[in-house]
């Protein structure tokens, strides 16, 4: 038996065919149980495909939650320069204490953060007015 290629049976698949060229393969398809089964699995994969595709309109409570979640984000104060000075300088003294109370010495790396910390600190206390 003579079956038509798998390109023609993606065109048949795809409705891309001269309908008097898809009418063939249409009847050569009824009859053959190998290509019946490879349009079926061709039919497959393009559920899958327009599933994946389609446009996907969110519910409108998801749309609502995440509005107001934004619109609560927006509308949330931001800290002050004195806030964040404070809690700079918390981190700092905190994590100071944490090394004496271990007894200690910081590595390299802490040591470095701790240089960064104290430069952001003295850089706000500068911008204190
Ligand atoms: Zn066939």
């Amino acid at each position: 038996m003579n079956h038509p290629s798998p390109e023609a049976l993606l065109d048949l698949a795809l409705d891309l065919l001269p309908p008097s060229e898809a009418e063939g393969l249409r009847r050569h398809v009824e009859e053959c149980p190998r290509c019946a089964a490879a349009c079926a699995r061709l039919a497959e994969e393009q559920e899958v495909l327009r599933e994946g595709l389609a446009p996907h309109t969110p519910p409108p409570e998801l749309v609502g939650r995440v509005r107001s979640a934004v619109a609560r984000e927006r509308a949330r104060p931001r800290p002050t320069r004195r806030a964040q000075w404070l809690a700079a300088a918390v981190v700092l003294i905190a994590a100071g204490m944490g090394w004496v109370l271990l007894g200690a010495r910081p590595t390299p790396k802490q040591q470095l953060l701790m240089q960064v910390r104290r430069s952001e600190l003295l850089a706000l206390q500068e911008e204190r007015p």
